[in-house]
């Protein structure tokens, strides 16, 4: 049994890589239990049984990258592309302000029209309307200078994905243009320049073994992020990687309480992945540890168009009955919804 290295892990909040490698590669059911409710009860200590709910807009689809696994990369030219325009925008946040989002997510691929002067004009023009209200950004790599100037009209957070922390993986996943060390650099500018600021990986897609996720979890041991995006590999038909497996949701489940046990404070998303595995999956996402799930508010017209894997959960609902559904699910497993900021505390107490 690995219940000793789960304990070592909720005391020590680190692992050497043979540890974390053993873990990962021979946990049984009973492993799983035991990490699932410390995971479950560190949660329900810091945040009780609440679940930050943040409002994400798709806003393009149009993307410059060519990830292998991403259903919106600049090669998959079956797709339709669309942006949303400034108002557009704004009305999906009115949207999600009427339901009572305090938090908007802004995602979308690396679209050069949204230059850094036309995207730092929408999140000034945001932050003005919505004083009380945080701003996400999920757009991808840039510049120093750039995320600086969306901090500057008022981001607070970003959301980018480390994807993997192995730099030959990173290679088999990207074309040679992507470097694994600019994805990296970019992270590290975001947390300096004061950004609550998300990295995160999925879980099961190609060639990943439990040695790449053990440098995964290594290397958000070092990092220490406010945020954490994990779920997993789903393939779509027009990649590369379309006739590859789905990612493990019992090894997804189990890599999100590890997370939450290495780092009990971080922010950390039931995601729309893990809910397209399975119906229920966000609730099981809760139940591992998660405390925060993120309803769509992309116009109802867009939302297949934003799919970055086959059969995405949500895209027939519009923005109003997603929200039911995801409130109903959170409150049959007792959970109610919460419609503050959510910033980030980190806990002071522990280490
Ligand atoms: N372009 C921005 C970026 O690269 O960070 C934000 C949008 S990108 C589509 C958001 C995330 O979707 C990626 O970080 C990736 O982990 C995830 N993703 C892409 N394709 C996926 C797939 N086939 N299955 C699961 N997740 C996927």
């Amino acid at each position: 049994s690995n219940q000793a290295l789960i304990d070592l892990l909720n005391t020590q909040h680190e692992l050497t890589q043979a540890q974390w490698v053993q873990l990962i590669a021979t946990f049984d059911r009973e492993d799983m239990a035991y990490a699932t409710a410390i995971a479950h009860q560190l949660t329900i200590d810091k945040f009780g049984k609440n679940i930050f709910f943040r409002g994400i807009v798709e806003f393009t689809n149009y993307c410059r990258n060519d990830c292998r696994y991403c259903g919106i990369r600049h090669s998959n030219h079956q797709l339709q592309r669309y942006r949303l325009s400034k108002e557009d925008i704004l009305a999906c946040c009115a949207d999600g302000y009427a339901h009572g989002f305090r938090t908007f997510v802004l995602q979308g691929g690396e679209d050069p029209y949204f230059t850094t002067e036309r995207f730092t004009d929408i999140i000034a023009t945001i932050r003005q309307q919505y004083p009380e209200c945080a701003i996400t950004l999920s757009i991808g790599e840039t510049t120093r200078e750039a995320y600086q100037a969306f901090f500057d009209a008022g981001a607070n957070r970003y959301l980018l994905r480390h994807e993997t922390a192995d730099p030959r993986l990173y290679r088999r996943w990207h074309p040679p243009r992507q470097r694994f060390e600019h994805r990296m650099k970019c992270l590290q500018e975001l947390k300096e320049i004061g950004y609550q600021t998300g990295c995160g990986f999925m879980v099961g897609a190609p060639f990943q073994t439990p040695e790449v996720l053990a440098e995964d979890m290594a290397y958000i041991t070092a990092f220490k992020p406010e945020m954490l995006g994990i779920g997993p590999f789903l393939p779509h038909s027009q990649t590369p990687f379309r006739d590859y497996p789905a990612g493990n949701e019992t090894l997804t489940l189990f890599m999100l309480s590890l997370c939450r046990i290495l780092q009990p404070d971080v922010l950390l998303p039931a995601t729309t992945a893990l809910g397209t595995v399975q119906g229920n999956g966000r609730q099981l996402g809760v139940l591992a540890g998660c405390n925060v799930v993120m309803p769509n508010l992309s116009p109802f017209s867009v939302r297949k168009q934003y799919l970055l894997y086959d059969n995405k959960a949500g895209i027939k609902d519009d923005a109003a009955s997603g929200i039911k559904k995801l409130t109903d699910q959170m409150n049959q497993i007792g959970y109610n919804v919460i419609s503050s900021r959510g910033d980030y505390q980190p806990n002071t107490e522990k280490k």
